[in-house]
């Protein structure tokens, strides 16, 4: 198989695309929408798989690259599985994930008084390999654990300060960003993929 050797890393959110710059080679050339000033598409998809494909076709048609791009999520069971697919959504125009974080214990307030116990959830990722000539691949990667009930740490992004992956005591914010990186649902996504690569 022949190794991708540049690729457009389809994200224009910066926090997952240091993350997947960091698990690709460091000798890989790599771009990212913004060098194109290319918007992301709206996700009109019913699944991560769906909007992962559909990112992942729209930039490579768009630049004629491989296109490694990435949608994930996190699912609360005491939410029936929310924010889900509508994670980055819940975050409001201005991507405030104060407000996200808000609007999760808001409603798992409402479901439960103390949830301490029963916070279970999952973060969850598609990421698809699209080549322009329509070929593509795509692998999902999950983490389980449970929903923190304060917002602690600054480290990573989005969800990390709320979510505490099991075997851990510690919020993905609070980790040190290369333990996060090294178990997290990106990870287990790429781990599939690595033979395109190395
Ligand atoms: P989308 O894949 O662009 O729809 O966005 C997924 C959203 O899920 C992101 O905006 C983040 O808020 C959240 N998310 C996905 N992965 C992570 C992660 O590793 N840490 C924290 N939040 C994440």
């Amino acid at each position: 198989m022949d190794k991708i050797k540049k690729i457009l890393i389809g994200t224009n959110n910066t926090g997952k695309y240091r993350e997947i710059s960091d698990l690709l080679p460091k000798k890989m050339q790599k771009y990212s929408p913004k060098n194109f000033k290319i918007l992301s598409p709206a996700e009109s998809g019913k699944s991560f798989k769906e909007n992962s494909i559909l990112k992942a076709s729209y930039f490579s048609k768009k630049t004629n690259l491989v296109c490694l791009s990435d949608d994930s999520g996190l699912e609360i069971d005491l939410l029936k599985g929310k924010p889900g697919i509508y994670s980055s959504r819940w975050s409001g125009p201005k991507n405030d994930f104060n407000l996200a974080i808000e609007k999760i214990f808001k409603k798992m307030n409402q479901v439960k008084k103390n949830w301490e116990n029963s916070s279970s959830a999952r973060f969850v990722c598609c990421l698809t390999l699209f080549w322009p000539n329509g070929k593509n691949y795509s692998t999902m990667g999950i983490v389980e654990g449970k929903i923190s009930n304060a917002k602690k740490g600054k480290n990573g992004f989005g969800y990390d300060p709320i979510f505490i992956p099991d075997g851990y005591e510690k919020t993905f914010g609070e980790m040190d960003s290369k333990l996060k990186m090294s178990i997290d649902h990106r990870f287990k996504a790429f781990s599939q993929l690595k033979d395109f690569f190395y």
